[in-house]
């Protein structure tokens, strides 16, 4: 079969249309990025191109790893020189080669968003700038606008005129700039704007790209910002032969500087632009197409697109409106578990979509009792945990001492008696010098009024010096492990002996794991490879197809995805549309946003929609009442399996019965034993890597149990056997309580200690 053979008409077009601009419009799921692995195959195998000289650019790593994928399987021989990469990784590439000319040293560190608050936080002290009127945050933000802008803080300077607080922003923009250079640092928006800069000062490096990169393509366009688009018409502009593909209704990205523009004014920026459209949707049925249609209708000022389908109607889509998230979540748990004991799906056909990170928690909890497997993606990240970032700053700074973020962060850990003031006086010389915090380090003697701070500085500054050696010789691992081992962290966990300890030396585990899996991936590992390989990894990277597992992730990270079975939950206005869309002062376009992120999220699914609500939520521990969102009840309820409960008035939102036996429900609702987690609503709880040991499910007393299947009746154990369970291994029974329906079961785990489960859920199995 011919490559052509397995695409339509205009999708045949697109593949074939190999020079000139392109832009292929097209709507969710009608083959836009089939058609981009389509066609750098075609311009291989057909076209002859050297394989060398094809670039292909998405929005996460997980998209470039599945795109690499299906090209390989398409073409035969040198598919490994195709560039396919995300825009940040295709910048860091470009930037370790070659931004000696901008002044950095090529080993360069990326700084994540807590290096770039503990940064901010430092500046503003020296600036004397008041944190209660001026937050860290806004200023970061102000910056991080400006970088997707290519505004430069001179440039930022001119703009911002009269206007005292813009003025303060520059001021603040200019120092940080000059911070990140002191430390041989960029941050993430950094990567994009310097690369422009670099391209943009010297046309010798330009063309040597250009020349690279004859064919250009980008997946997800609808959501590039200036400088991406700056970026890749600078390598497009001497051959011209860019294809881009994209979907306005799916432009999620505002927030991060996405510039809708780069789409819709493709034409003319390239003139010569063939523009082709795709309508036939090869993923969902008619009946989740026909409610995303409906649902994006809403929008004003789109390009009108129209989806089909041959796929069939397919099963209504379910709507179920709960009483409370817990129920929700519960609800949702069920029917996955009903849905793969009848064969109809696996669990990785399984996913639940959220607009907030924080709504995962509760899945999380009802899917760990019930025993379903599941992986959360975004949230708080792995690398974001202290321990990690601890060990994680000790390589930076053996690797690359000029990071004064990461060297202030382990100078006393694990404690060396050096206080504040000695640190305070040390950042001082430095800054005074113009050396870094480091090299201020190596030579503390001579800092004025150390005093005896000096001599407990040395044994630290020794140490690096000794590891910056070994470094030349050992492997990643091995250092990482010389690291524990010599500053005695996880020696010091142990002897706390608590859960959160436990859970923290796993961490570590999970992170030596990684050393070992980077090493064996590489060719030619280094310590600065690693480094960099981790701070380009996005949670969602660690997607594996090949497990069997639940997939819970935010809308935005479900981009370009699909699922046969996909759960929307949280569907409240407040919620999702966010309180914020609705409240703002340019409500109309921000409830536009929300609504392409709803389009994006019911296009995710190929055959089973669900979506729930709860009429009554916790948020930041505070209850809410939510109305069912708009989104919903913009769907026709012809498609709608399940009723939508409207109150009465608007004043008395929920009658009080139901309100008491939501109240009712939340008191037994597993409450959470451990801290550590308790972050804003939108930073979120869930992590790939997260450990079960740092999540302890404490559970009430449940009452009003509904349906716990049959396994209550005939327990295969009883108390003093011992059990084995999925999730936390073997252990003893201490107890068992009946509980209405069900069996509430003690089990005293090896590993984890204590917990209460309920028998149908937990499927103990006795050893
Ligand atoms: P999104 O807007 O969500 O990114 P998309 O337009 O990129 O979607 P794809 O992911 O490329 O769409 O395709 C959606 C699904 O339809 C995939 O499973 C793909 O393999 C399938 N598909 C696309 N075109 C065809 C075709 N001509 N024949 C058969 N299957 C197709
Ligand atoms: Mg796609």
């Amino acid at each position: 079969m011919s490559l052509l053979d397995a695409l339509n008409e205009p999708q045949r077009q697109a593949v074939m249309a190999t020079d000139g601009p392109l832009l292929i419009l097209a709507g969710a799921g009608s083959g836009k990025t089939r058609v981009l692995t389509h066609r750098t195959a075609y311009l291989i195998e057909e076209c002859g191109v050297n394989p060398y000289n094809i670039m292909a650019i998405t929005f996460t790593n997980k998209a470039a790893g599945e795109m690499r994928e299906r090209i390989d399987q398409m073409v035969g021989y040198g598919s490994e020189s195709i560039w396919v990469c995300t825009f940040h990784s295709t910048c860091v590439r470009i930037l370790r080669r070659y931004i000696d000319r901008l002044g950095f040293g090529t080993n360069f560190t990326i700084y994540d968003s807590d290096d770039q608050k503990t940064l901010m936080k430092d500046i503003c002290k020296r600036l004397e700038i008041d944190t209660k009127m001026y937050k860290e945050k806004m200023f970061l933000s102000a910056i991080s606008s400006a970088k997707d802008e290519l505004i430069d803080p001179i440039e930022f300077e001119t703009r911002a005129a009269g206007d005292y607080v813009k003025r303060k922003q520059a001021q603040v923009y200019r120092e940080y700039q000059q911070a990140l250079k002191q430390n041989n640092a960029l941050d993430f928006d950094d990567l994009i704007m310097k690369t422009v800069e670099l391209f943009k000062l010297d046309k010798e490096v330009l063309a040597s790209y250009q020349d690279r990169f004859r064919y250009i393509m980008v997946d997800e366009y609808q959501d590039t910002n200036t400088a991406q688009f700056e970026l890749i018409r600078l390598l497009a502009l001497k051959y011209q032969n860019l294809c881009v593909v994209g979907d306005d209704d799916q432009s999620i990205y505002k927030f991060r500087g996405a510039n809708i523009y780069n789409i819709l004014n493709f034409e003319h920026h390239f003139p010569d632009a063939t523009v082709i459209k795709l309508e036939q949707n090869y993923r969902s049925t008619q009946n989740i197409l026909d409610a995303a249609n409906a649902v994006i209708a809403n929008n004003q000022g789109r390009k009108e697109k129209r989806l089909w389908t041959d796929n069939g109607a397919g099963d209504k889509i379910t709507f179920e409106q709960l009483d409370t998230a817990a129920e929700e979540a519960d609800f949702v748990a069920r029917d996955i578990a009903r849905r793969v004991r009848k064969g109809e799906y696996q669990y990785k056909d399984c996913a639940i979509l959220y607009r907030t990170n924080a709504q995962s928690r509760l899945f999380e909890e009802r899917f760990i009792t019930a025993n379903i497997p599941y992986k959360i993606f975004g949230g708080v990240n792995f690398y974001a945990r202290k321990e990690v970032k601890d060990l994680l700053a000790y390589l930076k700074t053996i690797d690359n001492g000029q990071d004064d973020l990461a060297v202030r962060r382990i100078i006393n850990i694990p404690k060396r008696g050096i206080g504040a003031a000695s640190i305070n006086k040390v950042a001082l010389y430095a800054q005074e010098q113009e050396i870094s915090f480091y090299d201020a380090l190596c030579v503390a003697e001579q800092v004025p009024g150390l005093g005896k701070a000096a001599a407990k500085i040395r044994p630290f500054v020794l140490f690096i010096q000794s590891m910056k050696a070994k470094a030349k010789l050992l492997s990643v691992t091995d250092l990482l492990q010389e690291v524990i081992e010599t500053t005695g962290y996880v020696r010091e966990l142990e002897a706390e002996g608590t859960d959160e300890a436990e859970a923290r030396i796993e961490n570590i585990d999970e992170l030596i794991s990684k050393a070992v899996d980077y090493a064996e991936g590489e060719e030619a590992p280094t310590l600065n490879g690693f480094l960099e390989n981790v701070a380009l990894v996005a949670d969602i990277d660690s997607f594996d197809e090949n497990s069997d597992y639940v997939v819970l992730m935010t809308l935005h990270s479900a981009k370009g995805l699909e699922f046969p079975n996909v759960y929307l939950a949280g569907l409240e206005d407040g919620l999702f549309p966010s309180y914020m869309s609705i409240t703002s002062d340019n409500s109309q376009a921000e409830i536009e946003e929300e609504r392409r992120l709803a389009y994006v999220g019911i296009t995710r699914a190929k055959k089973n929609l669900t979506i729930t609500s709860a009429r009554v939520r916790m948020v930041r521990g505070q209850t809410q009442y939510g109305k069912v969102s708009r989104f919903v009840r913009e769907i026709p309820p012809e498609l709608l399996s399940g009723k939508i409960y409207e109150p009465k008035t608007k004043e008395e939102p929920i009658e009080q019965s139901t309100f008491q036996k939501a109240r009712k429900a939340f008191r037994t609702v597993p409450s959470y034993g451990g801290s550590g987690y308790g972050k804003e609503v939108g930073e979120g709880y869930g992590s790939t890597f997260r450990s079960s040991k740092a999540t302890k499910p404490v559970y009430t007393k449940v009452e009003n149990q509904r349906d716990f299947g049959s396994a209550g009746g005939a327990l295969s154990y009883q108390v003093g056997d011992r059990v084995r369970h999925i999730k936390f291994g073997d252990g003893e029974v201490m107890a068992i309580v009946s509980g209405g329906r069900d069996y509430e079961v003690t089990v005293d785990f090896d590993k984890v200690g204590t917990k209460k489960m309920f028998a149908s859920f937990a499927k103990l199995k006795k050893i």
